[in-house]
C-alpha cells in the first residue's frame, strides 16, 4: 500500500497536542452541553476524551459560558483529564475574551468564525481584538469559515464582480472562492495583527460532499496552514456517517487534513462520543491511524437462519470497546489486532485466516461447531453453549501473549 504523502504545513501546538503534517491526523469533537453547566460539560468532555477525542471544543457564547471555562478545566484536571479545550466564539468573542481573562488563558485555542465578526467590514476591530488576545496569551487560532455564516459583504462583492465578467462563473464557483478568500484574507489579517504563521489553522466547512472536496482541495493548494476537515451539519445516523466519510476520505487520501471532526446530529439523549468513534473509524478504515481492534463480520444471508453469529459479532465488538481503555495502557499495539466473526463455512475459514483471530460459526444444516483460527492456522474447534465465553478467553490469551509486557514468542498455546 503506497504511503500517503501529507501536505506540508507548519506544526501548530494546541496545548500539549501537536497538529500538522509531521504528526498523525488529530481527532477532535465538540460538546453539546450548556457550557455554563460546569458539571454536565466536565462529564461530557471527559467522556469524549476517554473515547479518544484529542481536542474538545466548547461553545463560549455568553458571559456565563466564559465564566464557567476555568471551573471546567479545573474539574477535568481533578479527574486527571488533560485534553486541550478549545473555545468556539461567534459575534461577541472580542468582549468575552477581554472580560474573562482566566478563560482566555485557560483555553488552548480560539476558534473564530470570520463571518460572525467584523472582518471585511469598514473596521475590523472585533477580529483584531480577538487576535491580539490570542497573541497576548500565546494561543493558536482556528479561522473557521462556514458556508452557513459566510461573510456576506465579501460574498456580495464577489458575486457582483462575477456578474460583471464577460464569462460569469456559476454561483457555486463564486461561493467556493468566497469561502477560500474569507479564510485566507482573515489569516493574512491575523498575521498582520501579530499572530505567528505557525499559530493558525484554517477550515472551510460546507454541507455538500463535492463542495467540501473542491473547497479543501483548492485551499490546500493556496496555503500551507494546517487544515481542520469536517462536513458541517453532516446529519443523523447513516446519512451523517456516510456523507462525512465520502467527503473526508478523498481529502485524507490526498494528504489533505490535519485534524478532523465528524459533525453528527445525535438522537435526543444520544451518545455524543459516537462522533469520536466515527472519526477514528474513518482514519482506521483508510489505514491512516489505528485506534482499536477491527472486527470483520459477514452480513449473513439465507445460510444463517439464526441470529447467533450477529449476537457474537456484537458481543465481541462490545467486549473490545469495553476492554480498550485498560488494554491501551497495558498492551502496546493491541489496536492493530484483527478479528473475523463469520456466519458459515463459505467465506468463514478464508476470512478467518486473514485475521489474527477468526471464528466461523455453523450455518444452517452445518455441523454445530465453530472452528477458530489463530494467525491463519486452525487452532481449535468450539462446540456447545459456551462458544462466546471460550472465544473471549482465547482473545484474552492472544492479547496477553502477543501484546503483554512478557510477550516473547507471541505463540498461543492451545489449552485443550
Ligand atoms: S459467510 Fe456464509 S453466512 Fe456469511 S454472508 Fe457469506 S455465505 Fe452468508
Amino acid at each position: 500500500m503506497a504511503d500517503i504523502q501529507r501536505r506540508k504545513t507548519p506544526t501548530v501546538w494546541i496545548g500539549q497536542v501537536r497538529v500538522g503534517w509531521e504528526v498523525p491526523v488529530v481527532v477532535q469533537s465538540m460538546t453539546n452541553t450548556d457550557t455554563a453547566d460546569v458539571a454536565a460539560t466536565v462529564e461530557q468532555v471527559a467522556a469524549l476524551a476517554l473515547a479518544g477525542s484529542e481536542l474538545v471544543r466548547v461553545t463560549v457564547n455568553n458571559e456565563d459560558a466564559a465564566a464557567a471555562v476555568p471551573a471546567i478545566i479545573e474539574g477535568l484536571d481533578k479527574r486527571g483529564i488533560r485534553v486541550p479545550i478549545i473555545g468556539d466564539f461567534h459575534y461577541n468573542g472580542h468582549l468575552l475574551l477581554k472580560k474573562f481573562p482566566e478563560a482566555a488563558r485557560g483555553l488552548a485555542k480560539y476558534r473564530i468564525n470570520p463571518g460572525n465578526v467584523s472582518i471585511g467590514r469598514k473596521d475590523d476591530d472585533n477580529f483584531r481584538t480577538m487576535i491580539e488576545c490570542a497573541v497576548e496569551n500565546h494561543k493558536p487560532v482556528r479561522i473557521g469559515v462556514n458556508w452557513g455564516s459566510l461573510d456576506q459583504a465579501l460574498l456580495t462583492r464577489m458575486m457582483d464582480e462575477n456578474n460583471k465578467r464577460p464569462d460569469p462563473q456559476p454561483a457555486r464557483e463564486v461561493m467556493i472562492e468566497a469561502m477560500i478568500a474569507s479564510a485566507l484574507n482573515s489569516a493574512s489579517a491575523a498575521e498582520r495583527y501579530g499572530l505567528g504563521h505557525d499559530m493558525i489553522i484554517l477550515s472551510a466547512k460546507v454541507s455538500g460532499v463535492r463542495d467540501l472536496i473542491d473547497v479543501y482541495t483548492r485551499l490546500a493548494e493556496r496555503c500551507d496552514y494546517p487544515l481542520h476537515l469536517g462536513l458541517t451539519e453532516a446529519g443523523m445516523g447513516s446519512k451523517g456517517l456516510i456523507a462525512s466519510t465520502a467527503g473526508l476520505a478523498p481529502l485524507l487520501l490526498a494528504g489533505i487534513g490535519d485534524t478532523i471532526r465528524v459533525s453528527l446530529t445525535p438522537k435526543p439523549g444520544g451518545d455524543r462520543t459516537e462522533e469520536v468513534r466515527a472519526s477514528q473509524q474513518i482514519l482506521q478504515s483508510l489505514s491512516i491511524r489505528s485506534f482499536m481492534p477491527q472486527v470483520t463480520s459477514c452480513p449473513g444471508c439465507g445460510r444463517t437462519t439464526s441470529t447467533y453469529f450477529q449476537e457474537l459479532a456484537e458481543q465481541i465488538q462490545g467486549y473490545l470497546r469495553a476492554s480498550m481503555p485498560e488494554w491501551r495502557k497495558k498492551y502496546a499495539g493491541v489496536e492493530e489486532l484483527k478479528l473475523a466473526v463469520m456466519g458459515c463455512v463459505v467465506n468463514g475459514p478464508g476470512e478467518s485466516k486473514h485475521a489474527n483471530l477468526g471464528i466461523s460459526l455453523p450455518g444452517t444444516f452445518e455441523d454445530p461447531k465453530a472452528p477458530v483460527y489463530v494467525d491463519g492456522k486452525l487452532y481449535t474447534t468450539l462446540r456447545g453453549d459456551s462458544i462466546v465465553a471460550e472465544f473471549k478467553q482465547i482473545l484474552d490469551n492472544y492479547v496477553e501473549s502477543h501484546y503483554g509486557q512478557r510477550a516473547t514468542s507471541g505463540e498461543l498455546v492451545e489449552t485443550r
